[in-house]
C-alpha cells in the first residue's frame, strides 16, 4: 500500500476534469477498500465516494469532504510524477487534499471514534461549482457538522487561516447571448449590429471592478459576428465572473446587471438571453465549528491566521455552509509558493501530515462533546 506522498503523486499523475474523475475514483476506491469503512458508498453525484466510520456508541455526525476535480491547465514542469493527460493539471492541490482525506481514513481505520459516527465525502467537480449542489441532494446521511479545508499559498506554511462568518466569496458565471440582425458590411444600417451594446457592457463591466470592496465583474470572453470583412454582425457573446464576498452583495449585484443588461438591450434593439453557470455561493463559518478549527492548531502548536476579510475568490463548499452548520479553513503553502491555478504550482506535500493531523483532531474534539 502507497504511503500518503505516493498516493498524491498517482492522484497527481492522473488527473481528470470536473465531472470526469472517473479513474481518481478507482484510485480512491482501491486505497479506501484496504481501510475498512463500516460503508463505502461510491457513485454519489457522478464519481463522488463517501466513506462512513463508526463508533461504538451512537453519537453526533460529523462529515470531512475533500475535492476531487482538476483543471484546465497545461503542466509545463519536470517532476516525475507530472500529469500523463494533455492539458489537464491538478493546479489547485485537491490531490493533496484526497491524499489528506485517505490519512484520515487510515487513521480511522485502525482507531475509531468512541462515540457518533465519521464520514469521509470525496466530492468531484469543485470547480465549476457543480459538485456539493448535487452531493448535498444525493447524501445518504443528514450530518450535525462539516468541515473541509484548503491549502492556501501566499500564506506560512502549516499555519491555519481562519475567520468567522464570511470565508470566502460568492461567484457565478454569466453569459449574455445578443441578437439583432447581420446585414452587408457596406449596408450596416439594414441590420442590427450589436457592437454599440457591446461597447457599453465593457464599460460597464469595467466600471463594476470599481464598486464596492469584493464586489467585481470580470469580462472574461467576448465574441461578435463572424470572422469576415463582409458581414455586418447580427449577433453577439459575452462572458463575465460576478465576485461579491456576501451572499447579500451578491444578489445585489446580479440584480443590477441584469436590470443594466436588459435597458441596454432595450436600447439598441436587440433581444438578449442570459444564462447562469458555475454558481458558488458565499462560504460562512459558523462560529461553533470555526472555533473548534481554532482550538485544535492551538492545541497542535499550529499559528493560527484569522484574516480581516473575506477572501474574493469562491469554493463550492458555500453549498455545505448553506444548508449545515460548517466551517471551511485554509492550510498556509508557503509564503511564496506559486498561486493556485498557475501552471508552475504544485501541492505542498508537507502539508499532509498537517491536514491529517487537524482532521483528527477537530473529529476528536467534535464527538466528545
Ligand atoms: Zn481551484
Ligand atoms: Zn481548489
Amino acid at each position: 500500500m502507497k504511503n500518503h506522498v505516493e498516493l498524491r503523486h498517482l492522484l497527481h499523475s492522473e488527473p481528470e476534469l470536473s465531472g470526469g474523475e472517473r479513474g481518481t475514483a478507482n484510485t480512491l476506491l482501491h486505497y479506501l477498500q484496504h481501510h475498512k469503512p463500516d460503508s463505502l458508498i461510491s457513485g454519489i453525484a457522478g464519481h463522488g465516494i463517501l466513506a462512513v466510520y463508526q463508533g461504538e456508541l451512537p453519537g453526533q455526525t460529523i462529515l470531512l469532504r475533500c475535492d476531487m476535480d482538476a483543471l484546465p491547465i497545461d503542466e509545463k514542469s519536470n517532476l516525475t510524477y507530472r500529469s500523463r493527460n494533455k492539458d489537464i493539471s491538478h493546479k489547485c492541490g485537491h490531490d493533496g487534499h484526497m491524499a489528506i482525506m485517505c490519512g484520515v481514513a487510515k487513521e480511522l481505520s485502525t482507531a475509531r471514534p468512541s462515540r457518533g459516527t465519521v464520514a469521509l465525502l470525496f466530492q468531484p467537480e469543485e470547480e465549476t461549482g457543480q459538485g456539493a449542489f448535487k452531493v448535498i441532494s444525493e447524501l445518504p446521511l443528514k450530518p450535525d457538522i462539516c468541515f473541509a479545508l484548503h491549502n492556501l499559498p501566499g500564506f506560512p506554511l502549516a499555519s491555519i487561516v481562519t475567520k468567522e462568518g464570511a470565508f470566502a466569496g460568492a461567484s457565478a458565471g454569466l453569459i449574455i447571448n445578443l441578437k439583432g440582425q447581420s446585414s452587408h458590411a457596406a449596408e450596416p444600417q439594414e441590420g442590427i449590429s450589436p457592437a454599440p451594446a457591446v461597447a457599453s457592457l465593457i464599460s460597464l463591466f469595467t466600471e463594476l471592478t470599481k464598486v464596492p470592496e469584493g464586489v467585481m465583474a470580470t469580462l472574461t470572453h467576448i465574441s461578435i459576428g463572424k470572422e469576415a470583412f463582409g458581414t455586418s454582425p447580427g449577433d453577439a457573446t459575452l462572458m463575465v465572473t460576478l465576485r461579491a464576498l456576501t451572499s447579500r452583495q451578491m444578489k445585489k449585484l446580479t440584480d443590477q446587471v441584469s436590470l443594466n443588461i436588459s435597458e441596454i438591450a432595450s436600447k439598441n434593439n436587440l433581444n438578449f438571453t442570459t444564462e447562469w453557470r458555475e454558481e458558488f455561493p458565499a462560504t460562512n463559518n459558523a462560529a461553533i465549528p470555526n472555533s473548534i478549527v481554532e482550538q485544535t492548531a492551538n492545541e497542535l502548536g499550529y499559528k493560527v491566521i484569522t484574516t480581516e476579510k473575506a477572501f474574493s475568490w469562491s469554493e463550492d463548499f458555500g453549498h455545505f455552509t448553506a444548508k449545515y452548520t460548517g466551517a471551511l479553513f485554509g492550510l498556509g503553502a508557503g509564503i511564496n509558493h506559486p498561486p493556485l491555478h498557475s501552471p508552475d504550482y504544485d501541492f505542498e506535500d508537507r502539508l499532509i501530515p498537517v491536514g491529517v493531523a487537524m482532521f483528527m483532531g477537530i473529529i476528536e474534539r467534535f464527538l466528545k462533546e
